[in-house]
């Protein structure tokens, strides 16, 4: 009888065979008394070391919401999603610190927000920038989640707590926040706390990203490329509306494939970029057409911060006024503005030991200083009275 040629999978049974007798020769025929060498090892090289955290769902438990703040959570969005969709006439103002890392100056300028949020509630609607997570161009301090006492120590745990904590103190005082969602575990964490969300000029066109955003609750910017495209927006857009399945985490912390509905509570976020600032009535015109060819809301928010402002913080107002300038013109298209600012301006250079840190001073991007803000908010409500006539 002749034999058939064995099939690639006996191939490799034989090899496995083979393979068993060659490790035992070693041991038996070595000489070595030492035990069998361990495999060499392929993964967990650059890895130090992993720290539990705790569940989504026990931080839940530690840190929960009231019905009230659920309540007002929803409607906040809902009003969002009504501005985006040019059912509320209203301006969505992004405004806050570029970055929280000192809660108590956070509440502090909460409290001062809260109650011109609510003297220009019937034209303008103010959302509280309340950003954990910042993406660094190259390094630096990524944020409050990820480093809340500031010195490299990565008390991530703590971190969340915080977050999570500080977002329930500005729910209370009737500001609705937005954050950036960077890390696409985070979410589990803090997103029930959170009525608006941005995925970053750097992440934008990451699918992980994208996909993050199909399956997130609230209503959320996606800012333009850091190379200043648009089409990297547009093409997010799109794709968060669509339903993914991807790699993720449930509430009990378990690995999971995660299954989204899509995200239609998108718009796009004008930040400028490397070639310069886009909120010029050319660059509006350019991104209404693309989001008209691709078939989505024309609704645009314009960023008056980083490479709108060419990082010169003071520049915002200006920016905010060219915006405004468009709206009185009868630009349909944009939606609000995102302003950052803090109780005081500029910035600082961390690390630095915490004594010596100043008080209300952004130690990310510069920001514009409270009063500059508040006479801000007053001008745009200001300006914005044609419109409610
Ligand atoms: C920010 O909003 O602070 C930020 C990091 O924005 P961008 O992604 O546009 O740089
Ligand atoms: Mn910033």
């Amino acid at each position: 009888m002749e034999l058939s040629p064995p099939s690639p999978v006996g191939l490799r049974r034989a090899a496995f065979r083979i393979e068993r007798p060659f490790s035992a020769l070693y041991r038996a025929g070595s000489g070595l008394t030492s035990p069998l060498p361990t495999m060499q090892k392929t993964s967990d090289i650059n890895v130090v070391e992993t720290r539990l955290l705790p569940s989504p769902a026990a931080l839940l438990a530690e840190l929960p919401k009231t019905e009230a703040l659920a309540e007002f959570v929803t409607r906040a969005r809902e009003e969002i999603r009504r501005i985006i969709f040019s059912d509320d006439k209203r301006f969505l103002l992004i405004v806050g610190p570029c970055s929280i890392h000192d809660l108590e100056a956070g509440r502090d300028y909460a409290q001062r927000l809260a109650a011109c949020a609510r003297e220009v509630s019937d034209r303008v609607m103010i959302v509280m920038r309340v950003y954990f997570e910042k993406p660094r161009t190259t390094v630096g301090w990524k944020g409050l989640i990820l480093d809340p006492h500031l010195d490299g120590s990565h008390d991530i745990a703590t971190g969340l707590r915080l977050a999570r904590s500080f977002l329930r103190d500005i729910l209370e005082l009737g500001l609705p926040t937005a954050t950036e969602m960077l890390d696409p575990i985070t979410p589990q964490y803090i997103s029930d706390l959170v009525c608006w969300s941005a995925i970053g000029a750097r992440t934008a066109e990451s699918q992980t990203h994208r996909q993050m955003a199909s399956g997130l609750s609230m209503p959320l910017g996606f800012k333009n490329g850091t190379d200043g495209s648009i089409q990297t927006a547009v093409n997010a857009i799109k794709a968060a509306a669509q339903s993914h399945t991807f790699l993720g985490i449930n509430l009990d912390g378990a690995a999971s494939a995660v299954v989204t509905r899509g995200n239609p509570n998108c718009h796009i976020v004008l930040r400028g970029g490397t070639s310069g600032p886009n909120y010029s009535p050319a660059h509006l015109e350019q991104a209404a057409q693309l989001l008209a060819k691709a078939r989505l809301p024309q609704a645009i928010l314009v960023d008056c911060s980083h490479d709108n402002s060419a990082k010169q913080s003071e520049r915002q107002p200006e920016v905010m006024r060219a915006v405004l300038a468009q709206i009185a013109a009868g630009n349909t298209t944009i939606i609000g503005g995102m302003v950052e600012s803090n109780l005081f301006a500029g910035s600082q250079p961390i690390p630095v030991p915490p004594a010596k840190l100043r008080y209300g001073v952004s130690i990310t991007d510069p920001c514009i200083d409270w009063p500059t803000t508040e006479a801000l908010i007053r001008e745009i409500h200001a300006s914005l009275a044609p419109r409610f006539r």
